[in-house]
């Protein structure tokens, strides 16, 4: 999109790749970390030349001014997820330090939030995640279970990706406390439904409810007073920020009861020899020098994304989405994780190859010049559910388009020819015959 607003095709003719200096660029991993606008790097470029100083300490001009573009990223990530206001955003590293920062803090050991604290995790309270999770939203937990002597539950995986409302309705108790899903797998590509989640939570619990937002923020509207929880993590580097940037929105009156999750500088009102008192949201959870290049360089990719807008990238790349899912599925031997095509998804897709491992996969589609994901994605045990150890993966930003799918889905099924034309390989038109 060029600042006026108008898609052009993506402009990566300057990148090159090692193994073909050639071959233009067509990067399918933005699930992983997405492409920076030149807009974020100059706007980063021009803090650390212009306004470097350190935040809240200075009373001169130049730590003002760092305050001040501080500050007002800040009040770009409230506008743009619709929090009830700026104390409600908190700046991590990531999400994960998002998810372990409300974790640690509610299983906080030394009993800061003392025994009338009813947030604070404790033996027979249950905390129920699904199967399907990243391992940021998964491992956290299990430390918090632990500490606490809470009890972890799973919604198992479904093989369409739906989200077992059933299951889940079961598993819901007055003992619930804390319920963590993501909004969107970062594997499956499925949309969970969120509204109808919160409703049975509401109803059948008391529990408050944790959001990984880590691959919907960057690709559609979220506004977090009408989904109706209570925390969101988001990742910059996901939506054209920088790494070393996430945030955490929770409600304010949350936050305000929950354990510091860490001690340092400006998390403090008052420090003693023997105590200290704490700060409110958002100072307390941000101790010591925070990540102000960072916080300012996604400040500027929360302005790119509102110029292109939200809900035009949204429908984009739900086509995009669909194209992608299609045309693989024409592909012989390759099997989609996930929702079944014509189901909405996001624009990513996981799959595997009959005889080919993904990691081979991913090397030969590298030097043919296309960039994807193989692993398990930081999720183990989904993968183990649908009985696969690895998948290939890739994934779509609103900088991609049909070209790039052709070229990937061409190039895909060079590599596969290559790979069944081999010794023992499998034909699978052989198969089929
Ligand atoms: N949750 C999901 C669904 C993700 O996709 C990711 C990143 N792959 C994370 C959490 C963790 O994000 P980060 O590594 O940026 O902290």
């Amino acid at each position: 999109f060029d600042a006026d607003g108008q898609l052009t095709t993506t402009d990566t003719s300057s990148n090159t790749v090692d193994t073909n200096p050639v071959k233009r660029l067509i990067y399918l991993d933005s699930a992983a970390t997405s492409q920076k606008p030149i807009q974020v790097t100059k706007a980063i470029d021009d803090y650390y030349h212009k306004y470097n100083s350190n935040v809240h300490r200075g009373a001169h001009s130049l730590s003002r001014e760092a305050t001040s573009l501080y500050e007002s990223a800040r009040d770009k990530v409230s506008t743009f997820i619709n929090a009830n206001n700026r104390n409600e955003v908190i700046f991590t590293s990531g999400a994960t330090e998002a998810i372990n920062l409300v974790a640690s803090s509610l299983s906080c050991p030394i009993g800061f939030c003392q025994a009338n604290n009813w947030m604070c995790l404790k033996e027979g309270d249950e905390i129920i995640i699904t199967e399907s999770e990243h391992h940021s939203n998964i491992v956290p937990w299990q430390l918090a279970a632990q500490k606490s002597g809470a009890v972890l539950k799973y919604v198992p995986v479904s093989h369409d990706g739906k989200f077992d409302l059933d299951t889940f309705g079961e598993l819901l108790s007055p003992n619930t406390k804390l319920v963590s899903v993501q909004h969107v797998s970062n594997v499956m590509g499925c949309i969970n439904p969120i509204s109808s989640i919160v409703e049975l939570v509401r109803e059948k619990s008391p529990a408050m409810i944790f959001l990984d937002a880590c691959q919907s923020v960057p690709h559609t509207v979220v506004d977090v007073q009408s989904l109706g929880v209570d925390f969101i993590a988001a990742s910059g580097h996901k939506m054209c920020g920088p790494t070393g940037i996430g945030f955490l929105w929770g409600k304010e009156a949350l936050l305000n009861r929950m354990a510091p999750y860490m001690g340092g500088g400006e998390m403090i009102d008052q420090v003693y020899m023997d105590h200290s008192t704490y700060a409110l949201s958002p100072a307390r959870f941000e101790a010591g020098t925070p990540p102000i290049a960072q916080a300012v360089g996604l400040g500027a990719a929360i302005d790119y994304l509102d110029g292109i807008g939200m809900e035009r990238i949204h429908k984009y790349e739900l086509e995009l989405g669909q194209y992608l899912h299609r045309r693989l599925e024409e592909v012989k031997g390759v099997t989609v994780m996930g929702p079944p095509v014509g189901t909405d998804r996001a624009a990513l897709c996981a799959f595997v190859c009959e005889g080919v491992h993904p990691s081979d996969l991913s090397t030969f589609l590298d030097g043919e010049g296309v960039a994807i994901r193989a692993g398990h994605h930081c999720c183990q045990p989904l993968h183990r559910a649908l009985g696969y150890s690895h998948s290939a993966r890739a994934s779509l930003y609103f900088y991609n388009t049909k070209e790039d799918v052709d070229e990937f889905v061409r190039a895909l099924e060079e590599t596969l020819k290559f790979f069944r034309s081999l010794d023992g390989g499998v034909d699978l038109d052989d198969e089929q015959e």
